[in-house]
């Protein structure tokens, strides 16, 4: 489909998904997220010339939340390199809720199964380069408004401050992390913990996210700047991990039934890409029993199942 046909069909697959946030509740663990308007449904597609088409609610701006967990991880792989990254996390599903606890005891003792359960991202942001939080922080966000196409993203004080006084299931996951030494010696808890919640916190709109999928799409290549930003195999370490862990533990239905990497986060947003073609931004704020956006899903399956998006 051309983009001014899809241009003119999203509206109608946006309307015929909007029913499905009935089915979801709005985060409300992290205090500030619960604001959300919950009916909301919206989504930008991004193909290689930069040309987009959107529909629904911007809803603009909401966190990235887990989302920005693939950027991180990509960020730490190119700072460490694979071999340093898998030394701290596993390339396994868990088959668990994304903050769960349960199986950080298996095989390797405290080493967290995968980079995109919050275990996982907390020892991967333990790897981002700085001598200091802020200056951690302020490489990621250098990061991430790179692969956003040249943005001045920035990081929601409130919702950050919001995560920071309530993470009591982070803070022990933590803590955990650096009693199997996943942290080792020199690193402050407290200092990994405020770049991983300060990443979360970074604020994004549609548009911006369908842009940051975009060069994933691409395996690292930014179509429209013209250059590699991120080296292939990376991409593809990331996208591998969308699949079997991107949607939390329904991953695997995720996989089934739209069958395009993707990655959701607590906020209600989804990146998504259909390889070599579009990168897409979703933002639905309700949830349903395994955190993601009930409308933002119903959406991608629709959608995949009428333009043949699956990639098996
Ligand atoms: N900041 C959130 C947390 O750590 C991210 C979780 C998510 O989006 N699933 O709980």
């Amino acid at each position: 489909m051309k983009m001014d046909q899809l241009r003119e069909a999203l509206p109608q697959w946006v309307d015929a998904s909007r029913i499905f946030a009935k089915g979801g509740k709005v985060a409300s663990y992290i205090p500030e997220l619960a604001k959300a308007p919950g009916d909301s449904l919206g989504i930008t597609i991004m193909d290689a010339s930069g040309e987009t088409a959107s529909a629904g609610d911007k809803h603009c701006p909401f966190t990235m939340q887990s989302i920005s967990k693939v950027f991180t991880l990509l960020l730490a792989l190119m700072d460490n390199g694979e071999e340093e990254v898998f030394a701290k996390v596993g390339m396994e599903p868990t088959g668990d809720d994304f903050n769960s606890m349960l199986k950080l005891e298996l095989v390797e003792p405290g080493k967290p199964f995968n980079p995109l359960i919050n275990a996982g991202a907390i020892a991967v942001s333990s790897l981002i380069r700085g001598d200091s939080p802020a200056a951690k922080t302020e490489r990621i966000l250098a990061f991430f408004n790179e692969a956003a196409g040249g943005a001045s993203l920035a990081i929601n004080q409130d919702v950050f401050r919001s995560e920071s006084a309530t993470a009591h299931r982070n803070r022990s996951l933590a803590y955990f992390l650096k009693d199997n030494e996943v942290l080792g010696e020199d690193i402050d808890v407290e200092d990994v913990l405020s770049v991983y919640f300060q990443h979360c916190s970074i604020e994004i709109c549609c548009d911006q996210l369908a842009r940051m999928a975009l060069l994933l799409s691409f395996d690292g290549f930014d179509p429209l700047a013209g250059r590699q930003i991120v080296p292939k195999r990376y991409v593809q370490i990331a996208k591998t991990f969308m699949i079997m862990c991107g949607m939390y533990n329904a991953s695997g239905e995720f996989a089934i039934k739209v069958g395009i990497p993707a990655k959701s986060g607590v906020s209600g947003g989804i990146l998504a890409i259909v390889p070599g073609r579009y990168g897409i931004g979703v933002i639905g704020p309700a949830l349903g029993a395994k955190g993601n956006s009930t409308a933002g899903v119903h959406l991608l399956e629709s959608m995949s199942a009428a333009l043949d998006w699956r990639i098996f």
